[in-house]
């Protein structure tokens, strides 16, 4: 250990006999490969190699929150249920964590407390005022799902700024605005920044910061054409559309039910997404835009037509609401038979799905030949992705009710404080930028989040040590793969594992004193292989 020499043996990655395709998903990969293991639904204990990756990721916040003069904070978990009275959104929200029957809640975002905390301030000297922290927020999510991408707990940074002027906050929006510029391209993965509506959180300016993918569960309204980037998520480009005519339409209500095939053997094929959905008179849906959004495989498309809506409306309608899962429970019999004949109209075997899970989904089409709003000249598309993080500007919806105020300097009077606040999902982004890099051999990390830079793979520990230390002095971040002696094994593993670089000390390392290189980015067979010495590498 005194050696400096970094063993994977020491990290708590377990080997396991996987071979990885394209279809493998990231949270297969990140927990074939040591990064992470599932505690419960939705529920993940992060392995050392997971939390490495995600302190690179925090890293990256940290410096470039810390430049736009953030500081950091760290505020309490179990939140007290007064604060979320005062503000309202205890009796609203749905995705809570209570405990001491009420008294507490396992904080799902930190408005009410840091607010409430800052309600000592007095006076405009002492603003502004931006503080942020990472750390883990609880939701209870409907259906969990991609690993962490989706979590019950889940790592986010929140950051919550305060202003004297709405003025002041527009330009602490911008500041943070290019601050998560700079985080995001310093990650090194292709973003969007969409409009977006701030819905329930209040105030009136909002983005969201996305990763296109289909593993995504939200849906990202684009222009096509080059010169204009309009980027709006579903809910802003719908209001938008109500301003300009454009016809971009939500669909009046969409469940999706999670069915299963109970004749079928295997239960991967069991399982069946369906879509039902109803649009206002005269709107039809693009199934392939369903089927994008879709996380399933094989996923089968139900529209309830409109002479059915009313038949129906009596027993749907009332799931199409936050409490759809338990409304569910009490209907299950007749919900199956529902979405029996959704799915075979004209056939009489009704007992052949079972429902398991329906959840709320957001819907969207667009009609052809539509324009972008902005550009008013090519048309628009849609693109599944992922969010990674969130900025609002909230005004003073929290300050008046907790009473957060300063004396200005312009009244002299105690006026509310004018409120932002930004996220970042930080353990979502392990998972998503797992999901956008990855291949079909496995996980392939950018250099900026890699939890080592290097794997070395050698057969003794002398070697290993050497190349190791000639490495550490050149800062690149390495370790040694002791995991198992068989070269084959460990040549695939330092593959799938995701490092960009693999130094490998093989036969001519003994024979020659060459050793090879393999580049993550680089097909793994290269003819002839490249060789360098030691002293090339650095
Ligand atoms: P989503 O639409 O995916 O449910 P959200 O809009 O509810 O996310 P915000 O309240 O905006 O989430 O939280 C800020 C960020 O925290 C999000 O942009 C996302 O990256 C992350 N996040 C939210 N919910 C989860 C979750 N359940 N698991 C992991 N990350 C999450
Ligand atoms: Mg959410
Ligand atoms: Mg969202
Ligand atoms: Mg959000």
């Amino acid at each position: 250990m005194a050696s400096g020499l970094k063993r994977l043996s020491r990290f708590f990655a377990p080997l396991r006999k996987f071979k990885p395709n394209a279809e493998t998903s990231s949270s297969e990969l990140l927990t074939n490969y040591g990064y992470l293991r599932q505690s419960s639904s939705g529920v993940y204990n992060m392995l050392p190699l997971g939390n490495l990756v995600q302190s690179r990721i925090e890293s990256i916040i940290r410096n470039r929150l810390d430049e736009v003069d953030c500081a950091e904070t760290s505020l309490c978990t179990l939140a007290s249920t007064k604060i979320w009275k005062a503000s309202g959104r205890l009796q609203t929200g749905t995705e809570f964590f209570m405990l001491e029957d009420g008294k507490y809640l396992l904080a799902p975002t930190n408005e009410e407390e840091v607010t409430s905390m800052v309600a000592e301030l007095s006076s405009y000297k002492q603003v502004p005022l931006r503080l942020y922290q990472i750390s883990r927020k609880y939701r209870n999510e409907k259906r969990p799902r991609g690993g962490l991408l989706r979590g019950r707990e889940f790592t986010m940074k929140d950051l919550y700024s305060f202003d004297e002027t709405m003025n002041d906050a527009m330009t602490t929006y911008r500041d943070i605005q290019g601050a998560y510029n700079r985080i995001f391209e310093d990650i090194g993965i292709d973003f969007e920044v969409a409009e977006a509506d701030s819905g329930s959180i209040g105030g009136s300016l909002s983005h969201e910061y996305h990763y296109e993918s289909d593993a995504g569960e939200d849906l990202v309204v684009k222009c096509t054409s080059s010169s204009c980037d309009y980027t709006a998520n579903t809910e802003r480009a719908v209001s938008t559309a109500a301003d300009t005519s454009v016809k971009i339409g939500l669909a009046d209500a969409a469940v999706k039910f999670y069915a299963l095939d109970e004749t079928l053997p295997s239960k991967s094929e069991k399982s069946l997404t369906v879509y039902a959905a109803i649009f206002p008179a005269g709107r039809s849906i693009n199934p392939h835009l369903l089927k994008g959004h879709s996380a399933v495989q094989g996923s089968e498309l139900a529209e309830i037509s409109a002479d059915s809506v009313s038949k129906m409306s009596a027993t749907i309608l009332p799931l199409i609401d936050t409490r759809v899962e338990y409304e569910l429970s009490k209907n299950r019999e007749q919900l199956t038979t529902i979405i029996t004949s959704l799915i075979e109209p004209d056939n009489s075997n009704h007992s052949k799905y079972s429902v398991v899970e329906a959840v709320q989904a957001p819907i969207v089409e667009v009609q052809t030949g539509e324009t972008c709003p902005s550009c008013h000249s090519a048309p628009l598309k849609i693109v599944p992705a992922i969010e990674v993080g969130h900025t609002f500007y909230l005004g003073t919806k929290y300050s008046e009710p907790l009473n957060a105020r300063i004396t200005t300097q312009s009244t002299g009077k105690m006026e509310p404080l004018y409120m932002g606040c930004y996220g970042i999902g930080v353990s979502r982004l392990i998972s998503a930028i797992a999901e956008k890099t990855r291949d079909s051999d496995g996980l392939a990390w950018p250099k900026s989040v890699t939890p080592f830079d290097a794997v070395i793979v050698a057969n003794s520990e002398a070697d290993a040590l050497k190349i190791h230390q000639h490495l550490s002095t050149h800062n690149i971040r390495a370790v040694w793969d002791d995991r198992s002696t068989q070269f084959g094994v460990l040549l695939a593993n330092a593959r799938a594992t995701g490092f960009p670089l693999a130094i490998i000390a093989g036969r001519s390392y003994t024979q020659t004193g060459q050793l090879e290189i393999q580049l993550r980015n680089k097909p793994a067979k290269s003819h002839p292989p490249t060789l360098v010495s030691l002293d090339d590498l650095g």
